[in-house]
């Protein structure tokens, strides 16, 4: 037996949509990759969605959209996946880390704000938050944070598509529906809740901001006759700024669209895998649990606990089939980010933190008896 940490879930109806979209007039961007984005934007409540060939790609454009520039400071939580801090190295600005809270492991908002109050005013352009695991930020106290400092906002959110957080008015916030973002980013790689193979989506609430995703997904090129600057007939188009081709696929929208129907009922077995494994390490001592909060939906894209020995407890469990994982590294520790000055001791609680996690499997297709055996595996590692 081998339980992985994540896993993809493909049906005969996500086979048959593909199949369909072969069949079909396209292959690149089409009216799939409309449909997926009207889909996705509806999904989560957001205004507008921008498909993107991966959520990196995603990350670079809402950078760029954001205006990034040499030399601008922008500051990213430290657990993460790199891409949330490599985008603003694409863009040539420099990243500040803020360390994390040692509960929700998410970047502690009291560090960014003390941060803020000791910097120079107008050190600092935006910041990058992640809702880490699939727990979802108050976004409404990011928001106010960073207006208070005059920052944007890029939420990365590829770890809680489906998750929602409660405001001071109690009212249901659905994480990416970009009422306090600028930009949220999404990723559909196979691991994540939405599954397109590479892929990603972008969404914002703001128009302009929405155009210039569009035009830097697609070489900086536009065909629209209001923004030509003149026209020499109908083949004309013009390159208006420097982009990319950061274009999803037909053939990958509607394997999104397909999946996307699926995404409550997974969010649902998450929960229910997330509760069962709370359950089974409540009588642990050496096992911590997730922090759980009323008021907000975790999407579970990891199931993390902290424990002792971890390197050991890690080898037993593989051993034994269950590949458990590691997420992540601190960032600021990676032999990239130290070269500007980061070192062991720089960030403590994320450290800390990364001394004893441990990713649990976590995916809807998870079988209680694979659950099961993934709980008294790692019991006897402490029995
Ligand atoms: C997966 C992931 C990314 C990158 O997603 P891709 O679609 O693989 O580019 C970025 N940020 C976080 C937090 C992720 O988990």
């Amino acid at each position: 037996m081998k339980i992985p940490y994540g896993r993809q879930h493909i049906t005969d109806e996500d086979i048959a949509a593909v199949t369909e979209t072969l069949r079909s007039d396209f292959l690149t961007q089409g009216p799939k990759v409309t449909e997926f984005e009207e889909a996705f934007a509806k999904y989560v409540d957001a205004p507008y969605a921008v498909s993107v060939n991966n959520a990196t790609a995603g990350l670079h454009l809402a950078a760029k959209a954001l205006g990034v520039k040499p030399g601008q400071k922008v500051i990213v939580t430290p657990l993460t996946f790199a891409a949330s801090a490599n985008c603003i190295r694409y863009c040539g600005g420099d990243v500040d880390f803020c360390d994390i809270d040692p509960d929700t492991y998410l970047m502690d908002l009291d560090k960014l704000e003390q941060k803020l109050q000791a910097a120079l005013a107008g050190t600092y352009a935006g910041v990058v938050v992640v809702d880490f695991a699939g727990y979802p930020h108050d976004m409404e106290r990011v928001r106010s944070i960073a207006d208070r400092y005059g920052l944007w906002i890029i939420e990365d959110a590829c770890h809680a598509p489906g998750a929602w957080w409660t405001d001071s008015k109690d009212v249901r916030q659905l994480t990416g529906n970009s009422r306090h973002a600028d930009c949220t980013v999404f990723s559909f790689h196979p691991v994540k809740h939405i599954a397109t193979g590479e892929g990603g989506m972008v969404t914002t609430a703001n128009p302009e901001i929405l155009e210039k995703l569009r035009l830097y997904r697609t070489h900086g090129i536009t065909r629209d006759p209001d923004k030509l600057t003149h026209c020499d007939g109908g083949w004309y188009y013009e390159m208006q700024d420097l982009g990319f081709n950061y274009r999803l696929t037909d053939i990958q929208a509607a394997l999104g669209i397909s999946q996307l129907k699926r995404a409550d009922a997974g969010i649902m077995r998450r929960q229910q895998i997330a509760e069962k494994y709370d359950k089974a390490f409540a009588g642990i001592p050496q096992i911590r649990t997730p922090h759980r909060a009323e008021n907000l939906l975790h999407a579970f894209h990891l199931y993390v606990i902290q424990v002792p020995d971890r390197k050991e407890v890690y080898d037993r469990l593989r051993e034994a089939g269950v590949l458990a994982q590691v997420h992540y590294a601190p960032l600021h520790l990676m032999p990239y980010y130290r070269q500007f000055g980061w070192a062991e001791g720089s960030l403590p609680v994320v450290e800390d933190y990364y001394a004893n996690c441990l990713s649990l499997p976590m995916f809807p297709t998870l079988t209680d008896e694979e659950q099961n055996y993934v709980i008294e595996t790692l019991k006897k590692c402490f029995a």
